[in-house]
């Protein structure tokens, strides 16, 4: 063989191997170069299968028909909230180890409800961007007293705290959501973190992240994408034929937020309105908006491209806004899963140019699913579902009257924020009264309020007399001593509360019921083969499932079990 004929076999040897490596999908001893977590906020998990006629190619449906689809996820934590659902999901623990309890509990040293991942010491990075407690319509937020935030509260590892300390800090950890408690929590304690700020219409962190912004975060911000909003509106993807709520757009108790309407198209409004930014969250636009941050961040922090696993969690937030506007069952939230989908579709596409899908590992699932609208449930004939009036649980004769039996005259009832009752224990000590005693009996009354399916008490959950129920473990899963409360209350299904301090919501998950604690999984990209698996999993087996793929060891609280499907076993 003469010098030049070896030389071709070398040259063709070598466009030979790159092709093989090129083309092969992730394989035993190698690793993915990019991590894809993403969660749809409140996506319950029979949506995007019940809303298939809508879907196009691409996004849910390179998810259901190429990947592993698990249809049978449920949580098995009682209260299914914002926060509770994404730490789980982050750190593969329910709420009794990773301590976020729910969106807002009530913290006995300072006397006074807090939100979940408020923190003094981090204050948000750009002055002014905080909470707008005139504007904001999520309850939750206006709890928070700072606008500082970190991830101090979340008390275990996350998945992606255990990449950061596997890789000694190579590999790189987003998170990016319209929500803060949707980014914080996925970015772990190690990550970093970016969220919408309705009052400046901008993504932005806090001082736990970053000191100065990153030039191309500058660069987006100044652009102002949320402008391209203004004076347009939301319409309808396809025409009204498509969708299985074609003919029911109009009802009266979807909610008639101010300017936007119960029926399309619904309007953004002008840019300078109090409520422009706000319409976005409520619509697809927030997650359009979410999509396009979470592109620049790829492209610039050159997310995949070495041989160290990268991590970007996005998390969607407007499949929650419109379902607690409209409602699981409407033409709006139809609607808005088909432009998720387009969403979806564009995001894998662009992963796939950059990164390569193959090289690719996504997961999908959601921090908890959703109810239906009492309303909804009346025209089908099913008449038990109603919205409970909290009217002051503290007043009502039947706990007036225990007050008066334990020679109470003052407040009994310290703080009541759904789930959680909060007695005054000093009040109970002062007077010289047992508190598990009074638990008990405030408890027992409880149970007689219509719409009140059970009402256990924290000391009754520390005891074995209590009877071994879906419901109690659920509610034993979600204690967590320092921050629950005194008494966990739960209604009955379809019942809930709908008063968002003063906005009247059309539906509130957060219930322990199954429409509440449904999920989908989805695992696709890296090679995976098809397959759609009806076992019964759970959210927590995300992060295990993670961690075991990835050969790092799993976060420290976790209870979820490896997906045999995930791992090719
Ligand atoms: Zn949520």
């Amino acid at each position: 063989m003469n010098r030049y004929s070896s030389i071709f076999i070398e040259v063709i040897a070598f466009v030979l191997i790159g092709l093989f490596l090129t083309a092969s999908p992730v394989s035993a001893g190698q690793q993915p170069k990019l991590v894809l977590q993403i969660t749809v906020d409140a996506l319950r998990g029979d949506l995007p299968d019940r809303y298939n006629n809508v879907l196009g190619e691409g996004g849910f449906r390179y998810l259901m028909e190429k990947g592993v689809h698990y249809n049978n996820a449920h949580y098995q934590h009682a209260n299914t909230e914002t926060i509770v659902g994404h730490v789980s999901l982050a750190t593969g623990t329910v709420p009794a180890a990773h301590g976020m309890v729910g969106n807002v509990w009530f913290d006995r040293e300072q006397g006074r409800l807090v939100y979940n991942i408020e923190d003094p010491e981090y204050r948000l990075l750009t002055p002014g961007a905080d909470v707008d407690k005139k504007t904001e319509i999520d309850p939750t937020q206006k709890a928070a007293s700072v606008d500082g935030r970190s991830p101090n509260n979340i008390l275990t590892s996350t998945l992606s705290d255990e990449l950061a300390v596997h890789f000694a800090g190579q590999s790189k950890i987003f998170a990016v959501s319209v929500k803060d408690r949707g980014a914080v929590s996925l970015a772990g304690h190690a990550g970093k973190a970016f969220w919408f700020s309705k009052k400046g219409g901008e993504f932005v962190t806090s001082t736990y992240y970053y000191d100065q912004y990153p030039d191309w975060v500058n660069k987006w911000n100044a652009r102002k994408p949320a402008l391209a909003y203004a004076d347009k509106s939301w319409q309808l993807l396809h025409s009204p034929s498509k969708y299985l709520f074609g003919n029911a757009d109009d009802r009266d108790y979807e909610t008639d937020f101010p300017g936007f309407g119960r029926t399309f198209p619904h309007a953004y409004g002008k840019a300078d309105d109090k409520y422009f930014t706000t319409r976005l969250t409520l619509s697809p636009a927030g997650d359009e908006l979410t999509l396009d941050f979470a592109k620049a961040l790829l492209e610039n922090e050159q997310l995949g491209q070495d041989e160290i696993p990268d991590y970007l969690a996005v998390s969607f937030s407007s499949t929650d806004y419109v379902g607690h506007i409209f409602g699981a069952s409407s033409l709006e939230s139809e609607d808005n899963i088909a432009r998720l989908d387009r969403t979806l579709a564009d995001l894998f596409a662009f992963i796939d140019k950059k990164v390569g899908l193959e090289n690719t590992l996504i997961v999908l699932s959601a921090d908890h699913g959703q109810p239906e609208v009492p309303g909804h449930l009346h025209e089908r004939g099913i008449d038990k579902a109603h919205y409970f009036d909290t009217e002051s649980l503290d007043k009502t004769p039947a706990i007036t009257a225990l007050k008066k039996q334990f020679g109470i005259g003052e407040e009994l009832i310290e703080a009541y924020h759904h789930p959680y009752l909060y007695l005054n224990h000093d009040l109970i000590r002062a007077k010289g009264l047992d508190q598990a005693e009074v638990e008990k009996a405030i408890a027992a009354e409880l149970l007689k309020f219509d719409g009140v399916a059970y009402a256990v008490s924290s000391s009754a959950l520390g005891t074995d007399s209590l009877p071994d129920t879906l419901l109690t473990r659920s509610i034993l899963r979600n204690f967590h001593s320092k921050r629950s409360g005194d008494i966990y209350l739960v209604f009955e299904p379809n019942v809930f509360i709908n008063d968002f301090d003063g906005l009247i919501v059309a539906s509130t998950h957060g219930s322990p019921w199954r429409y509440d604690t449904y999920v989908p999984i989805m695992f696709a990209g890296a090679g995976l083969k098809a397959a759609k698996v009806n076992r019964a999993v759970t959210p927590y087996d995300i992060a295990a499932t993670l961690a075991a793929y990835l050969r790092v060891k799993p976060p420290s609280g976790t209870v979820g079990t490896p997906l045999l499907e995930v791992l090719g076993e």
